[in-house]
Parts: C-alpha cells; structure tokens; sequence
C-alpha cells in the first residue's frame, strides 16, 4: 500500500532528499531512489525511466523488475504504458496492466507477473523528463490519493534531475542542458550570429523542492499569491489599457483570485513540498492538462497561467528579471515574446534574437529588422532548452537556431561572418564613389530607415539618403500616442542628422496588424488588406494630421519629403495631397517657417496604382515602390505567411512586366520612380531593377555596399540583353539567366 497521509509523504521526502545530499554516483542515487519509493510505499515494483533522447525512454534504476533489464529496456514516446505517461504528461493507472490498451509486454523485465500500475509523469514546466512507475501483484486501481503522493515524489524527483543529479555520469543518457540542440523556426530577419544565450527572463532556479516546515511555506505561498493579486490588480487599474488587454489581464485576475489553484498548492506543500515546487508541481499539471485540449482559446489561457504562474516563482524566490547575471559578450537574446519597447532598449548590443512564439508582421520582428539583428521566430522549446551563457548560432537566413553547436559548425558560422565582415571592409572603400555601372549610368543608392540609431549608418554606408523612414516604429514603443513636440523634435535630428540628404518620411502604415498600444485593435479577416495605412489617415485625419504639422515644424525652413504609404487609387492621393496642403497654409497662418520646399509623393504598393489615370502621375512628386506589399498583392501571397511568402521569384517575369510597365508610366510623365522593398536590397534583384529603368534604389544599409560593388561592375545593357534573351526564351523567372551571366564576372 502507498503511503497516504500527509505527514508520511513528508517523511518520504526528506529521507529521498537525505538520501541525495550523500555526495555519490548519480546511479547509486537513482537505485537508491527507487529502493526507498518502493520500501516507503509498500509496492513490491519502483521504476525509474528517463529520456535518453527526445524520443527514447530507458529504464534507469528499478526495485523490483530484474536488474538486468535495467538500461537495456527502452521504448519510444507514446509506447506502451510509460510511453504514453510521457507522451500525454497525464499519470496512467491501471488495475490490470497487461490487459491495458496498448501495454507492451517486455520479457527481460519479468514484469508479466505484476497486474496493477501506476505510471506518473516526472516533468518541469513542460520539459519532459521521464516516468515514474510503481507496480504490485495484487490487481486493484490506484486511488486519488495515491496518485497524488506519487506525482509529489516525482515533482521532486523532476527538480533533481533538472539540478542534474542523475544523469550526469551515466553512460549515453541525455543529459539536460548540455548537447548540441538543433531547433528549425522561421525567419523573422535575415542574417547570421554566433554567440551566447541571453534570457530575458532568466530561468527560476529551485534548489530546495522540499521544505521541512509546511506551516512556514504555506505563510511564504499565501502572502505571494497576496502580493501578486495585487499586482495584477494594479496592472489592471491602469488607464489606457485597450480592450483584448483588459481581458488577458481579467483572466489573470481570474487565476489570481481562484481558490483552487491556491488550495492544490496547499496540499502540495502539506506534503513535503516547498512553496517554490508547489507552484512548479500545478503549472506542469496544468499546462499537461490543456496541451490536449485543441482549442486555441484555452491555450492561450495556458499561456496566461504560466506567465502568471513565473511571476509567483519571481516573488517567492526574490529572482527577479535581472538576477544579478551579467550579459554574456555577443549577447543572443530568448524570449517567448517581446515587446518592441523592450527591444529596442538591449539596442545593438545584441547579436540575435530567438523568439519562442513571434511571427514576421510582429513589433518585435519590426524592431528587429530596424536593427538588423538576426531574428528567429518560431523556435519551438528553446527556452525549455537554453540556459544563459548557452553558445548560440543563429542562422536567420534558414530560420534554424543551433543551441551548443559542435565547435566545427560554430568555427563554420564564425568564418562566414568574418567574411562578410571583410566584405563590408572592402565596400566601405567604395563609400564615396558612385554605383555608375560600365555604360555609364548612375543608380542612386539610398537607405531604409526608422530609428534614431539608423542615422549614423548615413555616413558608413555611403548612402545617398533616406529613401524609407518608416515612421510607425515611433508610434509602436511607446505605450501612449508621442505628442506632436516630441515628434517635431525627433524628426528634426533625423532631418539635422541627414545633413542636407533628402529624408523621405513615410506617413504613418499602421491599423490591422500593426496595431498601436493605444489605438482600438480591429477585428478584420485579411488585415493586411484592411483598414490601414493612408486609408486609416484619411478616415481619421487627426493623428495623420498631427504628424503632418510635426514634420512641417521640424523642417526649420528646410526641404521636406513625405510619402504617403498603400495609396491605391488617383483620389486618395489627391486627398492626402489635400491634408499636407491644408496643414502648410495652417503652419503658415501660425507664423511657422514654412519647409524650402515640398515633395509629396506616393507608395506605389497596389496593383492598382500602376494604372491609376495619367494625372496622377502628374500631381505626384515621386513614386516609390512599396515592393513588400506591391509583390503581396501581385502575386496574392501573404508576405507574414512562411507557406507562401518565397513561393514566388521576384524576377518571375510577370512581376518584372509589371515593373517595367511603372517605369513606363512614370517615364511618359518624368515622375522620379524608386524602389524601397526589401528587394532592392538583393544582388540580382537590384540589378534586374537598374537594369529595367529604376534609377533609384533604397535598402538596409548593409546592403547598399554589395549592391554598389556589383552595379560598379556591370554593363546595365548587357543586364537587359540577358533579361530579355530569357523573357524571349520562355523563362518562368529570369533569375537563372541573371546568375549564369554573373558567374562569368570576375568579382
Ligand atoms: C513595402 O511594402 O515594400 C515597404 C517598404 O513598406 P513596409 O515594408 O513598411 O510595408
Ligand atoms: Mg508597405
């Protein structure tokens, strides 16, 4: 019979956590282990399976079943009784066990002659450690009470083996936190990095799962969970707060005030376990409970616990965010997610970043990419896996983070970015020269930018200007709308640090996705298609209109260029047109200096626009085509969707038709055209480009050296020639033409 009282759980506790402080070998513990579970509980059968690798399971020590087998036995997740234990996370009982769906008979174990089973998962937060099993001749079920002394045991036993005090010297066995991990996500922004693990939320480590004093921990677990009802109800008084985050924070509250989860956690500690383990013990319970159930929305509530679950950690054990860790040098920086706000405050010291969730449209990935950090969203399980101080390469070109790699792969990582590190060394002595290719003509290189931190990249880069200042990203950091000063005075700096370069301002592309912290979320099936950008400005002028008058006061009297973003049809510019119009006479009015002069242009960024009537071309100052979403609509292929968004060559010839048939528009007209997609920042894409008629290209600022290398080295008629053979050839893309031609060129 198990033990069932609490103050016997307790006694078996401390003789397990007796018998780990012997210093010894981790099998003389394990064996140890199950002797004293199987003596204290009466069962004549105490199993202990680990994971060997994420898929296999082995029996590591057992009283009971025959020792041989021990090592020997393994089994695939989801196999047999223990196999489903640590599939579903959830404890198997079994009055009759050979009779049991899905039990696998395994001779060398003797087990046949034991009928019941009691199979109890040993896991931390969902990290899955192995299994804990208890058998006996007699066929009865296992009550309540039983099972619950036994995932009590484990929950001990889980915090041991994450303290690594198993595993570590046992032959071939998996052992936590050390061999290389390979994890495929998805690319959030291109680009390499090698270096060490940063967590943002540092990981709680437990050394004490089990307490002698129930009296004292349950005090420290009430006046905790105390502390963090009010702390949520603090963050739930705060104004401006919109709807969905009143209501993540409502269902904390929820959490916070039940009863039950704070009683569980009371029996659990009035069975030997610490505050700390209590809490560990309901959240791994929990989260195995709802990762079966398939619908989102509790799922997200899972999300919801756990998160609340870690601030419980965080005040009972006093580890806060900053646990006095130092960073790491070339820090890579995990998280499940984070805000942009936050981002941007770890700035360029970071080398990459590793998001657990994340996706591409996502503030973060935004900030990322103003960075030009390497980003990986997507990473499923990195932060169960990497510790800080971790070594870390991430691969953003391929979306794959390699998490303690081999040193051959890390030294492989290391020479391709001091390649690339070369590389720009050799560009920047083209810094000053023009990208005039061998027939003499001259493509303007410009940067994208949308950060303060941007601008010195002016300078280094060679860059002509600021082709995209993407101006949401000011919008996005902050948790209230930026007043109309602060504004004025940012974009002033960024016009001051130009000095004298034309700045092209974007107006704001916010709504649908892009939501501001303090602006009303839509709720829209395709919102990239929805209500956003210049078609938000103009339905609600006022914010539109504030930023316009900011930008008017920052020019000091000197030249300004703004760029309305997803223009889509002749009308909507000429009423956007109509509101900077209608702000400089108001400015005037005012007795603010007015701008030397004013360029109004349009994002070409729909289909559409390229056939928009002659006059539009006409009124319009410039045009820049927005490539991201231009290629988006073009082909119907949602640019944030991994399945679909490099499923079409932007040199696909009918996307270079369409080009050429703006350029001609903007030809018959001699409206400047450019192109400020990612696209322009590609090798061969770019020289497709310059080669079609685009005499003005804006990039990251990496790019703009490579580009200006290649456009140096080429004859742009000989580019068209080789385009146009391939059109005239039937090619689908002229991609392969392109590169054939280049393979020829020396470097
Ligand atoms: C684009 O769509 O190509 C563009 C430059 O704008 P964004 O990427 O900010 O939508
Ligand atoms: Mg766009």
């Amino acid at each position: 019979m198990l033990e069932r009282t609490e103050s016997e759980s307790r006694k078996l506790l401390r003789r397990l956590r007796d018998t780990l402080a012997i210093p010894g070998k981790g099998q003389d513990r394990l064996d140890s282990i199950t002797h004293l579970i199987a003596d204290s509980m009466g069962s004549e059968v105490c199993s202990i399976y680990l994971f060997r690798d994420p898929e296999t399971l082995e029996l590591c020590a057992s009283e009971g079943l025959k020792p041989e087998s021990v090592h020997q036995t393994r089994m695939k997740i989801g196999e047999g009784l223990v196999g489903r234990v640590a599939k579903t996370g959830l404890p198997v009982n079994a009055a009759n066990a050979p009779s049991e769906n899905g039990f696998r008979y395994m001779p060398e174990t003797g087990e046949e002659i034991y009928s019941s089973f009691l199979g109890v998962p040993i896991q931390r937060v969902g990290e899955k450690l192995g299994v804990l099993v208890v058998q006996s001749k007699t066929a009865r079920q296992f009550s309540e009470d039983e099972i619950y002394a036994l995932e009590v045991v484990a929950m001990v036993l889980a915090e041991m083996t994450e303290l690594g005090l198993f595993v570590g010297d046992v032959d071939g066995m998996r052992t936590l936190h050390k061999q290389p991990v390979m994890i495929r996500g998805g690319t959030g922004q291109e680009g390499a990095a090698v270096g060490r693990v940063w967590l943002h939320e540092a990981r709680v480590v437990i050394t004490n799962p089990v307490a002698d004093d129930p009296l004292t921990e349950i005090d420290r677990i009430r006046a905790a969970v105390g502390q963090l009802r009010v702390s949520v109800d603090d963050l739930l008084a705060a104004e401006s707060l919109h709807k969905e985050q009143k209501q993540v924070l409502e269902a904390y509250r929820m959490f916070a005030h039940s009863r039950g989860w704070l009683k569980r956690m009371e029996d659990d500690i009035a069975r030997g376990l610490s505050a700390e383990a209590a809490v560990e013990k309901e959240q791994s319970a929990t989260r195995a409970r709802l990762e079966q159930v398939p619908d989102a929305y509790l799922r997200e509530r899972l999300h919801d616990l756990d998160d609340l679950s870690n601030r419980l950690l965080r005040i009972l054990t006093g580890q806060g965010k900053n646990t006095g860790a130092e960073m790491p040098e070339n820090p890579v920086l995990i998280a499940r997610n984070i805000g942009p706000a936050e981002l941007l405050e770890y700035g360029r010291k970071l080398k990459g970043v590793v998001l657990e969730e994340g996706s591409v449209g996502s503030h973060a990935a935004i900030v990322a990419r103003a960075l030009a950090i390497p980003l990986v969203i997507h990473a499923n399980r990195i932060l169960t896996e990497a510790l800080n101080g971790d070594p870390i390469i991430v691969d953003g070109d391929q979306g794959i983070v390699h998490l303690r790699p081999e040193e051959t792969l890390a030294r492989a990582f290391r020479d391709k970015i001091a390649m690339q590190a070369a590389a720009q060394q050799r560009y920047a002595n083209l810094r000053d020269l023009s990208a005039t290719s061998k027939c003499g003509t001259t493509t303007h290189l410009m940067m994208n930018a949308g950060l303060m931190t941007d601008l010195p990249s002016l300078e280094s880069s060679g860059a002509e200007g600021v082709g995209l200042f993407r101006t949401e990203l000011q919008f996005l950091i902050h948790n209230k709308m930026p007043k109309r000063a602060e504004l004025a005075a940012l974009y002033a700096r960024v016009i001051d640090a130009a000095k004298g370069r034309r700045v092209a301002f974007r107006t704001l592309d916010i709504g649908s996705d892009k939501v501001l912290p303090y602006m009303k979320p839509q709720d829209e099936p395709n919102p990239a298609m929805g209500w956003r950008a210049i078609r938000v400005g103009l339905d609600k002028p006022g914010m539109l209109r504030m930023q316009l008058q900011a930008l008017i006061r920052a020019s000091k009297g000197r030249p300004l260029t703004v760029m309305f973003p997803l223009i889509t049809e002749y009308r909507e510019f000429v009423a956007a047109r109509d509101v900077i119009m209608a702000e400089l006479d108001r400015e005037t009015a005012m007795g603010h200096p007015m701008p030397a002069k004013v360029e109004v242009g349009a994002m070409l960024e729909t289909p559409s626009l390229a056939y928009a009537p002659k006059a539009f071309f006409e009124l319009t100052d410039f045009v820049s085509i927005g490539g991201n979403d231009l290629k988006q609509f073009f082909f119907a292929a949602d640019r944030e969707n991994e399945r679909v968004r490099r499923r079409y060559d932007t040199l696909n010839v009918s996307f270079l038709r369409f080009i050429d048939h703006i350029v001609a528009r903007c030809a018959e007209t001699n409206t400047p055209l450019s192109f400020c997609g990612e696209d322009a920042g590609r090798p061969v894409e770019a020289l497709a480009f310059a080669a079609r008629g685009l005499r003005t290209l804006s990039m990251r600022p990496a790019s703009i050296g490579p580009i200006k290398s290649l456009l140096r080295h080429v004859d742009l008629t000989e580019v068209n020639a080789v385009i146009n053979r391939a059109v005239l050839d039937g090619a689908q893309s002229v991609r392969a033409a392109l590169m054939d031609f280049l393979s020829t060129k020396p470097e």
